[in-house]
């Protein structure tokens, strides 16, 4: 896992690909590799890392998307039609690039395949750009893959416990920090003090933001947020949490050991940031 400030091993090539001459040549480089995915899903070697294939096909924009390049080879996605490895399960074992390029295909794939119609005139619409948008047949309409904020917090009481709690439709014993979306018109700090508030009936007393991640579970961008609580005092929503609880240190350590709590998988900002406050680093 790279640093919370590292930049991005995947270069998006953000200003050539609106040039379809180049995209062109890109998928004609010697290097050029084709990643196949599903909606939650990717292709995947018997070792688990990802498939990828030498581009033999002609491009079809419909189909064929650049995800941008890595080590100056081009890297291109494409759907399948049949079910792949659930990406859930390898991307703990995937390096930090292969990582990015999984998530930004799956959810740019699934992007693609919801996104036929015209949302202003109901017409079809055609991918362009390498498959960075769509436009509209009719009207002209420009479509962008949109990503749905959402915000996951680190809370911690003045003893420095961090809060975990579970939803009733997680695995048995799966506990994690808080998450809920962004609304419109809200920032996400505002997200921040609502959601602790409305899930466990906290009020903050300080917030500090710690870093992001992409989820394209299917198209999410969490934001995590290291938060202070004054009084512990926990009000569970009803039907929404099943439990919450305050866990210090060595308390986490003897239920993970006794098999009484899981906690979700190493790639994700929510282990991160767990782990970040096992180890110390937070509230650092
Ligand atoms: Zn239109």
């Amino acid at each position: 896992m790279s640093s919370w400030l590292d930049g991005s091993a995947l270069d998006r090539q953000t200003e050539l690909r609106a040039d379809e001459e180049w995209v062109l040549a890109a998928w004609s480089d010697s290097g050029a590799v084709l990643l196949r995915v599903g909606d939650a899903s990717v292709e995947t070697t018997p070792t688990g890392a990802l498939a990828l294939r030498p581009v033999e096909s002609t491009f079809d924009p419909e189909l064929h998307y650049l995800l941008g390049s890595i080590d100056g080879r081009p890297w291109f996605a494409t759907r399948a039609e049949e079910e792949l490895t659930a990406l859930r399960s390898v991307m703990d074992e995937l390096s930090a690039a292969s990582l990015q390029a999984a998530f930004t295909a799956v959810g740019l794939a699934a992007w693609h395949a919801n996104t036929g119609f015209c949302p202003r005139c109901g017409a079809e619409t055609r991918a362009v750009h390498g498959g960075q948008s769509r436009r509209c047949t009719s009207c002209g309409n420009e479509l962008y893959p949109r990503t749905d904020p959402a915000v996951i917090v680190a809370m911690l009481d003045p003893a420095e416990r961090l809060l975990l709690g579970r939803q009733p439709s997680w695995a048995p014993g799966r506990y994690s920090v808080f998450a809920g979306f962004a609304e419109i018109g809200e920032s996400l700090e505002q997200a921040v003090h609502r959601e602790m508030a409305e899930e466990v009936g906290l009020e903050l007393t300080g917030l500090t933001y710690l870093g992001s991640q992409p989820w394209p579970f299917p198209r999410s961008l969490m934001v995590g947020f290291l938060a202070h609580a004054a009084d512990p005092q926990l009000v569970p929503a009803a039907g929404e949490i099943e439990d919450a609880r305050w866990f210090t240190r060595s308390g986490l350590l003897a239920a993970l050991a006794s098999g009484e709590v899981t906690l979700p998988p190493s790639t994700s900002i929510a282990r991160r940031m767990i782990d970040d406050w096992l180890d110390g680093r937070l509230p650092g």
